[in-house]
């Protein structure tokens, strides 16, 4: 698409918008029908371009692609009016007579540009919370995942109405001409680096901007805590879409004296999820491309895997591994893994894992096991992060009730449920009032006293 195509695109979404039309919720009500209807319609294509893309496994394209967004659609449709309702607020005496109200209203035109991990989630949860608030909405899908992204464009346009809503397909280049528009808020889901990017293009038109970015997320499993569920739990975690989720526990913090013991209860809960040969279990994907394998192989140089290990990089193939022994300054514990390694290292007291943890930039999620409350509130009240989970991973994401996103160099603003509507929504001051009691206390000329007394009433 040329740059002329591109500004022609956005130009039509903004006479759409500025029509009026998107304002109005019966007809945002039936977009999000039209996007529920898309998802269920359409689950085998979606399935299908997954599993093509990232060898997702149909249970994992099933609940954490198309039932979390079909959910995220339906929940919107049925508070939307709770949630567009002006809320009213006090009015303070000097202003009286005169009502008061905080109400959402739409940016405009707004911009989602999704990663490749989770290639219809990324943009379509954040879609559900454009459409409730609103706007119109141009989605850049990740080109690392190319077909999912080609159905993602078939799909918006046959489902939802495309004189507000655009699917504009292509790489970089084709972000970094959709960034020289003008919009009025980006929603950016990837990487810290492009994350950098993304802000100062925004900067020049002054568009707020909403950034879901990555980082290294700890998890710490103290010597009371239940070694066997825990240890289902991150492995859980850690290999949903063979790793490649930016809420995976990146390491583990054990208590050197149950090391031991975590470590077996690890290996036998990868055992029991995956099979003996992970590489031919459904429920085990594969890495995006063999660039990404080949990054993951040179890490796992830096400790001595009790499982895994084996990688296959034409095919995409990472096992899931577990690594122990692991250097620290091993380059497996400076970056991102994004991928299913999981380096485990012993701590004698409490203070350690934390002091690491707060050495890095705030992180998306922090994880922790542990019986005692009082070590769970400790945790939390030490350590910064977008979330944190006691005794559990990722599954946070699936209750609509909490905010999703980062803080510090994991990202800025929230969305999911009544988040995502409020991220795509101005909080517009309204202030009403008639022409009675129209004091001539507030203007000028001001003596003393009656300055005075404006100030005591005000
Ligand atoms: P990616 O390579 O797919 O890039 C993301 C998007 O940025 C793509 O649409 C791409 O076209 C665009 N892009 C690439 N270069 C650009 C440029 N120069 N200018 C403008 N746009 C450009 O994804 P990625 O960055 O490899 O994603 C992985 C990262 O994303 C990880 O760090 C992960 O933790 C993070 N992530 C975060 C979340 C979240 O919800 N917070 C979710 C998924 C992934």
């Amino acid at each position: 698409m040329t740059h002329h195509n591109i500004a022609q695109r956005i130009q039509d979404l903004r006479t759409t918008f500025d029509n009026g039309q998107t304002r109005d919720l019966d007809w945002r009500k039936t977009q999000l029908s039209a996007l529920e209807r898309m998802m269920r319609d359409n689950e085998a294509a979606i399935a299908e371009a997954l599993k093509s893309d990232l060898g997702k496994p149909y249970g994992e394209a099933c609940t954490a692609e198309i039932d979390l967004v079909l959910k995220e659609a339906v929940h919107a449709r049925k508070s939307l009016h709770r949630w567009a309702k002006p809320q009213r607020t006090g009015t303070p005496l000097a202003i009286l007579p005169g009502q008061s109200f905080v109400e959402p209203t739409p940016y405009g035109v707004t911009l989602i540009i999704g990663a490749w991990n989770y290639p219809f989630q990324l943009v379509l949860a954040p879609l559900v919370g454009a459409i409730a608030a609103g706007n119109c909405a141009i989605i850049k899908p990740s080109e690392l995942a190319p077909h999912s992204s080609a159905l993602l464009k078939q799909l918006v346009e046959r489902y939802l109405d495309s004189n507000a809503y655009a699917v504009i397909e292509g790489e970089a280049d084709v972000a970094a001409a959709l960034l020289e528009q003008h919009f009025d808020l980006i929603f950016y889901t990837g990487g810290e680096r492009v994350g950098r990017i993304v802000m100062e293009a925004a900067a020049k038109h002054l568009t707020p901007v909403i950034l879901e970015l990555g980082g290294q997320n700890a998890c710490i499993v103290d010597e009371t805590a239940d070694l066997a569920v825990a240890a289902r739990r991150i492995v859980w975690g850690r290999f949903l879409n063979a790793g490649q989720i930016c809420v995976a526990p990146d390491h583990v913090y054990v208590a050197a004296s149950v090391e031991t013991r975590l470590l077996e209860e690890l290996k036998n809960a990868v055992t029991t999820m995956f099979g003996a040969d992970p590489k031919q279990s459904p429920d085990y994907g594969r890495i995006v491309n063999p660039r990404h394998a080949a990054r993951l192989q040179a890490l796992l140089s830096g400790g001595r895997a009790i499982t895994g290990g084996q990688v296959d990089v034409d095919n995409c193939y990472v096992a899931p591994t577990i690594l122990t022994e692991v250097a620290a300054d091993a380059p497996v514990l400076r970056e991102e893994i994004f991928g299913p390694i999981l380096p485990v290292l012993p701590y004698h007291t409490l203070e350690a894992p934390l002091a690491a943890i707060n050495a890095r930039s705030p992180a998306l999620a922090l994880y922790a096991f542990t019986r005692n409350q009082k070590t769970a509130d400790r945790i939390i009240a030490a350590t910064r992060s977008g979330s944190v989970t006691i005794n559990d991973t990722v599954i946070f994401m699936a209750n609509p009730n909490l905010p999703f996103g980062g803080v510090g160099a994991s990202g800025m603003g929230s969305y999911h449920g009544h988040y995502s509507f409020t991220a795509f929504s101005h909080q517009r001051a309204v202030l009403k009032r008639g022409f009675a009691l129209d004091a001539a206390i507030r203007y000028p000329p001001f003596t003393k006293q009656k300055l005075s007394m404006l100030r005591r009433v005000t």
